[in-house]
């Protein structure tokens, strides 16, 4: 009797124990689930915090790839020279994206190290492709790879002309919108072995860079839309014409895809010369013939030219 209830003593007492011990390791659980969840949290907070600060890095790429080649280009118009584009727009923007990678460090507390790769051509003739590497790190967490960035280049002056007819010997000239040449286009045509180099005496062309709207090209002939394109100083794709870089290296023509523009002649002395395509002015000088059958007689034009402008 008496170790009957002994027996039975003891089963409760064991049971007791083995009820607080569970209970206390499933508290134990639970507390270390709630911290656990809570610094995943902070950690996704964090984590988040630090890609948003890259992406804002990225997107400020594209601006500041813009404002560099903007500055290149300011060279020719300044009455500097060129050696070698793509080089020098590298170095004028690793010399901005130390100034950024300074003012991220005071905002954000982010030590940024960067290194523009490339500076290239696209596919597109309005844009140029800027690769950046970039080394990014913020508490544990890090960042290393190359961020890519497309930046647009209408808008911006022409390189071309002054590359190729630079302003510290000759009088080119730039006023409003357009570029005016005065003597020298015909002057350079001359020493190019063009004979009727003096149908370009007064020539102009568009300043700043504008992409027709007028596409298919072929429409030009309709209406009055070549007068407006040329009123408005439109630029036209084109894979015989020269690439943005290339324009600033003073290639006339390139291996990339391209853009061209119509240069308009004043002087009436001769109705056949080069064509008036800016790669045929400046590279390729294959003969045209003064359009007279629409209002634009001041263009002088290729076959091939005409039929791709709806023009013949
Ligand atoms: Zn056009
Ligand atoms: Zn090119």
């Amino acid at each position: 009797m008496y170790s009957k209830l002994d027996n039975q003593g003891n089963l409760i007492t064991g049971t007791t124990v083995i009820l607080i011990v569970s209970l206390v390791l499933i508290v134990i659980f639970i507390v270390n689930s709630i911290n656990y969840m809570e610094s995943e949290n902070i950690d996704s907070i964090e984590n988040d915090n630090f890609k948003y600060i890259i992406e804002d890095y990225k997107k400020n790429l594209e601006q500041i790839g813009r404002q560099s080649i903007a500055e290149e280009t300011e060279k020719l118009y300044h009455a500097r020279s060129i050696h070698d584009s793509r080089k020098e727009i590298k170095k004028i923007m690793n010399d901005k994206l130390k100034d950024v990678n300074e003012e991220y460090n005071k905002k954000y507390g982010m030590d940024i190290r960067s290194e523009v790769v490339s500076v290239e051509s696209t596919d597109s003739p309005w844009k140029v492709l800027f690769k950046v590497r970039v080394k990014a790190d913020k508490d544990l967490q890090q960042f290393d790879g190359i961020l890519e960035s497309n930046s647009s280049i209408e808008g911006l002056k022409d390189p071309l002309p002054y590359a190729k007819i630079p302003k510290i010997n000759h009088n080119i000239q730039h006023q409003g919108d357009r570029i005016y040449y005065f003597e020298t286009l015909s002057q350079y045509l001359r020493k190019n072995g063009i004979d009727s180099y003096n149908s370009y005496l007064l020539a102009s062309a568009p300043l700043t860079i504008k992409k027709c709207p007028y596409d298919p090209y072929i429409h030009h002939g309709d209406g009055n839309t070549m007068k407006e394109c040329l009123d408005k100083g439109y630029f036209h794709e084109s894979a015989d014409g020269s690439c943005y870089l290339c324009r600033l290296d003073g290639k006339g023509v390139c291996p990339h895809y391209g853009m061209e523009v119509f240069i308009q002649t004043y002087h009436f002395d001769n109705n056949d010369s080069v064509s008036c395509s800016d790669h045929v002015v400046f590279h390729d000088h294959y003969p045209g013939k003064r359009l007279l059958n629409i209002s634009v007689d001041s263009l002088i034009l290729d076959d091939s030219h005409a039929k791709k402008y709806g023009l013949i």
